[in-house]
């Protein structure tokens, strides 16, 4: 395989910090570049050139692009649906990190861009069952996405695809769907489910208590996608020739309660519910439809949500355990 120059983009935060670790680990030169403090980067591998930069500036994009044959955007002011509902301008003003990006990537003529798009671009509609019908790449459009945080991500995915078709960019697009796993947020109101159930769980076997919060009445239904299926799965999207923004994520469906008495047995609790109808819930239910990228890359995710969540389970535990000593 071919060394290349990589730019890492969000390369703090959980899903960039878990590729840069790859990229390095395959032997590429990567830049890694987050707005974060470098001591709040998840992960810092080894022999990267790792950068304190706001790519929201146009600057500081051209300084990341400078030199480097493949640009993966994983930047993005988010988080989990109760950060996403009440900062929805934070999260719309991620187009400028996307769009100066793809401006410098074109400008030093990088050879490959990859973004990181979300579940959150499709049809509110076709998401109002519990009972869903997965959701297939058409179902984006008539565009009615998640409110801020999905309309900047169906606005750079058409970005990405008029930097391909005007400059010839070579734009790739992926749609990912719950990503989790250990070295991502799991405290401080941008986690997202997975993570904080663990953290709520841990906390109240630690501190006695016998009741725990659910947001809703549980029973919506998700799809979560283990990082090491999603770091293949961007690989293997970058590296194709799929054009238009495709599906990455998990079809193994679980309900929100399935999901916490899954955390209890791997804690081996049992708390009474509460369930908060007013906290933020999100859509009623999603999962991914995988029948194109199976045709295309023959990708299916490995592995499976119990082995996943006990890993990322027992990562937070250590992190919890480390922050309360
Ligand atoms: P994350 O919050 O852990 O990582 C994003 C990183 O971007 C953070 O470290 C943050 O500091 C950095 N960032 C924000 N603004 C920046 C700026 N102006 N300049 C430079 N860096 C900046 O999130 P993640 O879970 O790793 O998500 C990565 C990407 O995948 C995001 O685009 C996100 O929207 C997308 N995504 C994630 C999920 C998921 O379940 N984790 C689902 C759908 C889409």
């Amino acid at each position: 395989m071919s060394k290349k120059t990589i730019l890492v983009a969000g390369g703090g935060g959980f899903i960039g910090g878990h590729l840069v670790a790859h990229l390095r680990g395959e032997g590429h030169s990567v830049r890694s570049v987050d707005v974060k403090p470098i001591d709040e980067w998840y992960q810092v591998s080894d022999g990267a050139e790792n950068v304190v930069a706001d790519l929201k500036d146009i600057a500081a994009c051209h300084a990341a692009c400078d030199g480097v044959d493949d640009v993966y955007n994983l930047a993005a002011d988010m988080g989990g649906m109760g950060f996403i509902e009440n900062n929805k301008a934070l999260c719309m003003l991620s187009v400028l990190i996307n769009t100066h990006l793809l401006q410098a990537a074109e400008k030093a003529k990088a050879s490959r861009f990859f973004y990181a798009s979300s579940a959150c671009v499709y049809n509110a509609d076709k998401q109002v069952n519990e009972d869903v019908v997965a959701l297939k790449e058409e179902d984006a459009y008539p565009a009615m996405p998640e409110d801020g945080y999905g309309w900047e991500k169906l606005f750079s995915e058409r970005m990405c695809r008029h930097f391909r078709e005007d400059y010839g960019l070579y734009t790739r697009v992926a749609r990912f769907h719950n990503v989790y796993g250990p070295d991502g947020t799991w405290d401080g109101g941008r986690e997202k489910a997975p993570a904080a159930i663990c953290r709520k769980i841990i906390h109240a076997k630690k501190t006695g208590e016998t009741e725990m919060e659910i947001w809703g009445d549980g029973k919506q239904t998700r799809s979560f996608m283990y990082i090491d299926d999603c770091i293949k799965g961007i690989l293997g999207i970058m590296d194709s020739e799929i054009l238009e923004p495709i599906n990455l994520g998990s079809d193994e469906l679980t309900t929100i309660n399935g999901l916490v008495e899954m955390v209890e047995g791997i804690a081996g609790v049992e708390f009474k519910h509460n369930h908060n109808l007013s906290a933020p819930k999100g859509v009623n239910g999603r999962n991914s439809d995988n029948t194109l990228i199976k045709k295309y890359l023959g990708w299916a995710p490995e592995i499976k949500l119990i082995d996943g969540m006990t890993k990322t389970y027992e990562w937070i535990q250590g992190e919890y355990t480390k922050k309360h000593s």
